[in-house]
C-alpha cells in the first residue's frame, strides 16, 4: 500500500544528512562537553559550532542561544523564567487564545501562583490585532507571548509589529516559533523578539532537542537547577548528538528554505483550490495569504474528523485534525473555536501539512481519495441527512 505523510506539522523525518552528522557522537565522539580532556573538548566544539550556525540563522549572537530538550521546555523556560525574574515589577502576562499548550498551560500554571494572564482573541482568520495587544498592556505587564505561526491553521502573526509595541513599552516579547524556524525567515532583531522557542524535529532534525533564544541582558530565572551548563542558564549534560543534529538541520534549511517555500506553496495552493472544489461544504481555516507554505486546514462539514483520519489512514494517508499533542482529546480544538467555528464544524477539521519529501504524486493520491472518503462518511451521517 502507498504511504503518504501529510502531517509534517506534528513532526518531520530526520534528514539523512542530519542522521549522518549525528552518528559519530553516539559512540566515538561521546565525551561530556564539560570535561577538559580531548573527548570533552571535541563534543564542546561540536556544540559551539551548532550554536553559531543557529545564531547566524536567527540573526542572533551565539551566547544568546540555550539548547533545551525541545519546544515545550523552551516555552516553559521563557515564560516562567521571565515571570519569576520580574515578579517584583509586575504580575501581568499577555498571550493569545490560540497558543500551543506548551504556552497556554504554562500561563495557567502561573495563574495558580498569582500571575494574571490576558489571552487576546483573534479574528476569523486567526490573526491577532497588535492594537488589541497594546490595549491589554497595564503598568503590571512584564511579558507578551505570541506564537509566530499557528500549528493548526498556519496563520502567521504580525510578529515585528507586536514586538515593536512591546519594545516601546519596555516589556519582554517572547514568540513560540516552533512551526516557523526552518520554514519561513525568522530574524530576532528585525522582528523585535527578546525570547524565541524552537524545536529541531519540526525542521528535519531529531526529536527531543530544541533551543531558546534569549536576548542579551534579558532577566530570566533558570528553570533546571544543577550544573552550570549553557552559561549557567540550563543545567544537565548537553545532548551533544541531538545538538549536532539540530545544527546540521539548520545548515540544510539555510541552504534549501527559499526553494522549499516555493515548492510547498505550490502544492499547498493546489490543495486549497481543489479540495473545496471537489468537496462541497468545505471551508479553508486560517488566513488565505498570511499562512505557512506547508499548511492547509479545512473544515469539512457534516462529518467527524477522527473518522475521516481513520479512513484516510486505511488508504495510507497520514493527516491530522489539529495538534498532535491533543489528538487523544475529544474536545474540539481551542484554535478553531477561537476563530469562531461552531463545535460541530470544528469537529470536522482536517490539517494537511507538507514538507521536504512531499511530492505532486502525494497530492494527486490525496485528491483522488479524499472526496470518496468524505462521501462515504456523509452517507452515514445523520447531520448530513438533516442538511
Ligand atoms: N509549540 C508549537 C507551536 C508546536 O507546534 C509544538 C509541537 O507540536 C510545540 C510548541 C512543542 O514542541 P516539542 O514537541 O518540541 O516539545
Amino acid at each position: 500500500m502507498k504511504r503518504i505523510y501529510l502531517d509534517y506539522a506534528a513532526t518531520a523525518p530526520c534528514d539523512p544528512e542530519v542522521q549522518k552528522a549525528m552518528e559519530p557522537y553516539f559512540f566515538h565522539k561521546f565525551g561530556n562537553p564539560s570535561s577538559i580532556h580531548s573527548f570533552g573538548q571535541e563534543a564542546k566544539h561540536a556544540i559551539e559550532d551548532a550554536r553559531e550556525m543557529l545564531a547566524s540563522f536567527l540573526g542572533a549572537k551565539p551566547e544568546e542561544i540555550i539548547f533545551t530538550s525541545g519546544g515545550t521546555e523552551s516555552d516553559n523556560t521563557a515564560i516562567s523564567g521571565v515571570a519569576y525574574a520580574l515578579q517584583a515589577k509586575g504580575n501581568h502576562i499577555i498571550t493569545t487564545a490560540i497558543e500551543h499548550h506548551a504556552v497556554s498551560e504554562t500561563c495557567k500554571a502561573l495563574e495558580k501562583r498569582g500571575f494574571v494572564v490576558t489571552a487576546v482573541g483573534v479574528d476569523k482568520q486567526g490573526l491577532v490585532d497588535p492594537e488589541d495587544i497594546k490595549k491589554s498592556i497595564t503598568d503590571k505587564t512584564i511579558l507578551i507571548s505570541v506564537m509566530h505561526a499557528n500549528n493548526e491553521i498556519g496563520t502567521i502573526q504580525p510578529i515585528a509589529d507586536i514586538g515593536k509595541i512591546a519594545r516601546a513599552k519596555g516589556i519582554y516579547f517572547h514568540t513560540d516559533a516552533v512551526q516557523t524556524v526552518g520554514h519561513i525567515p525568522v530574524n530576532v532583531d528585525e522582528q523585535n523578539i527578546d525570547l524565541l522557542s524552537l524545536s529541531a524535529h519540526k525542521f528535519y532534525g531529531p526529536k527531543g532537542v530544541g533551543a531558546l533564544y534569549v536576548r542579551k541582558g534579558t532577566r530570566m530565572e533558570r528553570f533546571l537547577h544543577g550544573g552550570d551548563q549553557e552559561r549557567g542558564r540550563r543545567a544537565s549534560t548537553q545532548n551533544t548528538t541531538g545538538i549536532v543534529g539540530l545544527g546540521k538541520a539548520v545548515e540544510l534549511c539555510k541552504k534549501n528554505m527559499r526553494e522549499e517555500m516555493k515548492i510547498l506553496t505550490l502544492l499547498r495552493d493546489r490543495m486549497i483550490k481543489e479540495i473545496p472544489a471537489k468537496i462541497p461544504d468545505t471551508i479553508l481555516n486560517g488566513h488565505a495569504a498570511k499562512r505557512l507554505p506547508n499548511n492547509a486546514n479545512f473544515s469539512i462539514k457534516y462529518i467527524e474528523g477522527e473518522s475521516m483520519l481513520l479512513s484516510l489512514d486505511m488508504l495510507g494517508i497520514a493527516a491530522s485534525t489539529g495538534s498532535a499533542c491533543t489528538s487523544s482529546s475529544l474536545e474540539p480544538s481551542h484554535v478553531l473555536l477561537a476563530i469562531g467555528l461552531k463545535h460541530e464544524v470544528a469537529h470536522g477539521s482536517l490539517r494537511l501539512t507538507l514538507g521536504r519529501w512531499s511530492r505532486k504524486e502525494d497530492i494527486d493520491y490525496l485528491l483522488e481519495h479524499l472526496p470518496k472518503v468524505v462521501e462515504n462518511l456523509r452517507a452515514m451521517s445523520p447531520l448530513y441527512e438533516k442538511k
